[in-house]
């Protein structure tokens, strides 16, 4: 299934994608596609009924958010070798985990606005994993059965804030608008095989990441595990699992994001992303 929401922002409704990829209004089924909809029982539930039974929602509606009320968002960094070279850092041992304030949370196609005194814009396209049930100390061979579905993230990052500026990587992961979700949670029937997938992104027009998932250095199912050990991962949470090379900041020169800039990511079988860059409020 591809779960989504869609509306004006703040007022977004549950739908799905049928299978003309026509939205199908899921209001009258569940409330909002949040922690409790992602459940494995309410998915079983969901996917017993024919989504061509459902209202079709006229139009071309904004996306928001695939995922409500995410409670966390935890990332993982480096998880890319030649990532991690670019960025000048070594290969990680662990995987290196860090936290993307959830207010930072977008639509797909939502424009992202650079922060006051920003100079260093990035890009990061990622594959997103969406939790479906509680994961407290939970084995690798256990892990995927905790993950709800999949779907993109854009990763936006600040390079200044985020290494010249002191302390942790919060502070150039965070500004509103960096964390662009969806366009759907594609569940995990639909993806057998979660490091197979193609993913790019493109700015205005030109291809900066291509690679697959098959790269990652920590694969899902050892970083839901490994996640797990430090904190309890909650239904609705987001965990997206690091990028892949061509991210402005390895650029020689380097280059960064401006505003009149536009994005486009996707990833195979999860949908695409497109944002305009504006500058700050
Ligand atoms: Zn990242």
């Amino acid at each position: 299934m591809k779960l989504l929401r869609y509306g004006p922002p703040g007022q977004e409704k549950p739908g799905i994608l049928d299978r003309d990829g026509r939205i199908r209004d899921l209001s009258g089924v569940v409330s909002d596609i949040g922690p409790e909809t992602l459940a494995p029982a309410s998915l079983d539930k969901l996917r017993r009924l024919d989504a061509a039974t459902f209202p079709a929602v006229t139009g071309t509606p904004r996306l928001g958010p695939c995922v409500a009320r995410v409670p966390k968002v935890v990332c993982v960094g480096l998880n890319y070798r030649l990532h991690a070279q670019e960025s000048g850092q070594p290969i990680p041992k662990e995987p290196i985990l860090f936290m993307k304030a959830t207010s930072s949370i977008s639509g797909p196609n939502d424009d992202v606005m650079l922060p006051r005194n920003s100079k260093k814009g990035d890009w990061e396209v990622e594959l997103g994993i969406v939790i479906g049930s509680k994961a407290q100390y939970v084995a690798e061979a256990d892990a995927l059965k905790c993950v709800a579905g999949y779907c993109i993230v854009n990763d936006v990052s600040e390079r200044e804030f985020q290494l010249e500026r002191g302390g942790n990587w919060s502070k150039g992961k965070s500004a509103d608008t960096f964390c662009p979700m969806g366009p759907y949670v594609v569940t995990t029937d639909e993806v057998p095989d979660p490091q197979a997938l193609d993913l790019f992104c493109e700015v205005s027009g030109q291809r900066m990441q291509s690679s697959n998932t098959r790269d990652m250095i920590f694969n899902v199912r050892q970083i839901v595990s490994y996640a797990s050990q430090f904190m309890t991962l909650m239904p609705g949470d987001v965990i997206p699992t690091g990028t892949p090379s061509g991210v402005g900041l390895g650029l020689k020169p380097q280059r960064f994001l401006k505003a009149g800039d536009t994005m486009r990511l996707g990833i195979a079988g999860l949908g695409e992303q497109r944002q305009r860059v504006v500058g700050p409020a």
